[in-house]
């Protein structure tokens, strides 16, 4: 009894092993795409005010205000800024 029971395991193990080897090629294949060159993590991390957002520095919504370079992950964090500094 146990023996059938341990077949039938060795059974569904081999079933997975050549399932394996039949579709690693396939997600190799997915993996060729060219790697990214220089990541954006590596770019400067700018942190958005309004929503606490970090973004990187190329990205940001750049705006300066009263002397001040402030950056925002969009144009709508941007004008909630102006409006709230507006306000006090
Ligand atoms: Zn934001």
């Amino acid at each position: 009894m146990i023996f059938r029971l341990l077949f039938a395991i060795g059974i569904v193990y081999l079933a997975y092993r050549i399932g394996k080897k039949l579709f690693l090629p396939v997600s190799q294949k997915k993996e060729e795409f060219p790697p990214r060159p220089a990541p954006i993590e590596s770019e400067d991390m700018v942190r958005d005010p309004v929503c606490g957002t970090y973004v990187p520095l190329g990205d940001a919504h750049k705006t300066t205000v009263n002397g001040k370079t402030l950056y925002f992950c969009s144009e709508t964090c941007c004008e909630t800024y102006k409006k709230r500094k507006s306000m006090h």
